[in-house]
């Protein structure tokens, strides 16, 4: 599984960070599903080699502008640019009066289905693209929510091992014990498939949060999850410098709760514009990420615009 942050910076966007938007897909696969869609992710897929001819869907995990006033820009660049085939939109079911009032109001033809999902309808796991997924309810000052996509395993592998010390000829009877399949060899000896087939394991997960200041809630998505990807808008002082409640978590609270659930790996993302990359830059982003580090041992990135990081077989997440 591939994950590819186009947008990385929270409310707004600054000089070397666009508004929230990260791809997920198969790593196999050209298809792709789009989590948020701030405005302006048009502009950052032309610097990836995600095609809109390939995106299978869009998840919008909350109605705040930075994580979906880029939508009716990119279905109307996708129509114009051709594509014919549907489009799947999760999403709080007011986004689906937005989609239409601008596409109304700018006489927007798509020429192409879009099969709507609203999130408040929605139970259990769902296909959407090349995943199952489910969601969990965040907190935020609207309804947020994470996307947890659980890979579906494609064709189990065969042990190549064993059938060379068992002296299985290489030729179709391999294909047949793939699929399943017992054989009967010309020698006599019959093959189960199932001693021929590694086990696959569980499914690889990766979670991708919405807004939210409450981390615990995440608690049963994460358990078995790979990858927990989560907004830390700013460090603890900061947070703590807000009088109201903040309605987002600090890189504290996240890194705190990601040790505590046992989460081996944790993304960064929707980082206050005010944290600079610079050296000198005053907060600066090491700030963040030190606090993160001091409160979690997994594996930890800070995620930055075009950054891409894939889940291996081995369930280790790297940097690409
Ligand atoms: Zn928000």
């Amino acid at each position: 599984m591939q994950l590819e942050f186009l947008g990385t910076c929270a409310g707004m966007p600054s000089k070397h960070r666009n508004v929230s938007a990260t791809a997920i897909r198969r790593s196999d696969a050209k298809g792709w599903c789009l989590v948020d869609c701030g405005e302006g992710t048009q502009h950052q897929l032309l610097y990836s080699e995600l095609s809109l001819h390939h995106l299978h869907a869009v998840l919008i995990t909350h109605v705040h502008g930075d994580h979906c006033l880029g939508l009716p820009g990119l279905l109307a660049t996708a129509s114009m640019s051709g594509r014919t085939e549907p489009l799947t939109l999760v999403a709080p079911k007011d986004l689906r009066v937005m989609v239409e009032a601008v596409q109304a109001v700018t006489r927007t033809h798509c020429n192409f289905p879009i099969h709507f999902l609203a999130i408040e309808d929605w139970s259990g796991q769902v296909v959407v693209g090349d995943f199952r997924v489910d969601i969990t309810e965040l907190s935020h000052r609207v309804p947020s929510y994470a996307f947890g996509f659980n890979e579906i395993p494609r064709r189990r592998q065969l042990d190549i091992q064993r059938l060379q010390r068992e002296q299985v000829p290489a030729g179709p009877e391999w294909g047949r014990l793939q699929q399943g399949e017992d054989v009967a060899l010309s020698d006599g000896r019959l093959l189960q498939a199932e001693d021929f087939l590694l086990d696959p394991g569980p499914p690889r997960r990766i979670v991708i949060a919405g807004d939210n200041d409450r981390p615990e809630l995440l608690t049963g998505a994460v358990e078995g999850a790979d990858v927990l990807v989560h907004e830390a808008t700013y460090t603890q002082v900061v947070a703590d410098r807000n009088d109201n409640r903040p309605q987002h978590s600090s890189a504290e609270m996240i890194a705190r709760f990601a040790q505590h659930a046992g989460v081996p790996h944790l993304v960064l993302t929707h980082i206050s514009p005010r944290y600079g990359d610079g050296p000198r830059s005053q907060p600066a982003l090491s700030e963040l990420e030190q606090e993160a580090r001091a409160h979690y041992r997994g594996t930890l990135f800070l995620a930055r615009d075009l950054a891409r990081y894939q889940l291996e077989p081995d369930r280790q997440l790297r940097p690409l």
